[in-house]
């Protein structure tokens, strides 16, 4: 879903002479097949979006995929990124790697200073560990790789897997079906209280264009749109652009993960940069590519 808001971002602006590669085609976990391909094409400009992701379920059981596929994917690239002299390259996080309880909104320098949600502690270590590595090559070797931070998010090409995707699409895919098959109910996970930002992928690669452009330090930048809601808030939200007219029922058995992850955006605001998306406008553009790409009636 990034890389692809990326590539469309980048074609969009008019840059002709992009390298990209599948997962397919290229194994990022492979660290001779990645050394072989920066060799190859010595990439100026990374922009590493790549990564083993999912929603809550999936983090708490894949979590040895979680921990060494993100390891070795960013490891790798990163390192290649060195040893070809890339120009600059851009190393995507996750609100997850900030402490579970920390204050609302999350500044940058949170980042270490308590621990991290269960559910999701195994991808946090490893995109903290991709961060401090971006660190150290600057540090060290005085590479220009930056680390930016996005919030939850959504768009075109998303993973709608029932059980092993982010809430937004999760609930797309089941309010929709439970709409097609006349459901009486919808279960949504958790007590509903539970806060989240959503920002839409095209968004992010606004931003990471922005950044690439203008930024040009190892400290982090977050990039959200300063806003959450509940789940359940965003829970009826999505039931009214689908059109399903049944009841949420929520179950409290399923976990709620951390209660809060409102980003502080004001970096990247000084810096210039604010999103456009509406979370309504953008939840409709998600159903539509939905309703395209992934439903077989
Ligand atoms: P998180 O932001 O890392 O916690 O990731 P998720 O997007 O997986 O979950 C966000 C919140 O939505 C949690 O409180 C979940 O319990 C809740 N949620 C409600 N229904 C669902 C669902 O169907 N799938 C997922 N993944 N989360 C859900």
């Amino acid at each position: 879903m990034v890389g692809s808001a990326i590539h469309r971002k980048l074609e969009a602006d008019g840059f002709n002479k992009l390298v990209v590669r599948t997962s397919d085609e290229l194994d990022l976990r492979n660290q001779q097949a990645v050394a072989d391909f920066f060799a190859e094409e010595k990439p100026e400009y990374v922009f590493l979006a790549a990564a083993k992701v999912g929603g809550i379920l999936a983090n708490n059981t894949l979590c040895a995929d979680f921990l060494y596929e993100n390891l070795a994917i960013q490891t790798n690239v990163i390192h290649q990124a060195y040893v070809h002299g890339s120009k600059k390259l851009l190393f995507l996080g996750s609100s997850c790697i900030y402490p579970k309880l920390a204050p609302q909104p999350i500044k940058e320098e949170y980042l270490l200073t308590g621990l991290l949600e269960s559910t999701n502690e195994p991808y946090a270590i490893a995109k903290i560990a991709g961060i401090k590595l971006c660190e150290a090559y600057h540090d060290q070797y005085g590479c220009n790789f930056i680390s930016v931070m996005p919030t939850n998010l959504y768009g075109y090409n998303d993973n709608y897997h029932p059980e092993l995707s982010h809430v937004l699409p999760a609930l797309i895919r089941r309010i929709h079906e439970a709409k097609l098959s006349n459901e009486p109910s919808v279960t949504v996970w958790g007590s509903g209280n539970p806060k989240r930002e959503f920002l839409f992928a095209d968004d992010l690669a606004d931003a990471c264009m922005f950044l690439i452009e203008n930024y040009n330090s190892p400290e982090l930048v977050n990039i959200g749109t300063g806003k959450d809601l509940s789940i359940r808030d965003l829970a009826y939200l999505i039931k009214s652009i689908v059109g399903y007219e049944g009841e949420l029922v929520f179950d409290p058995s399923k976990p709620d993960g951390t209660p809060r992850k409102l980003m502080d955006v004001s970096k990247i605001h000084n810096l210039g940069w604010h999103h456009t998306t509406p979370l309504q406008d953008g939840i409709k553009m998600a159903y539509e590519d939905f309703l395209k790409h992934r439903v077989v009636q």
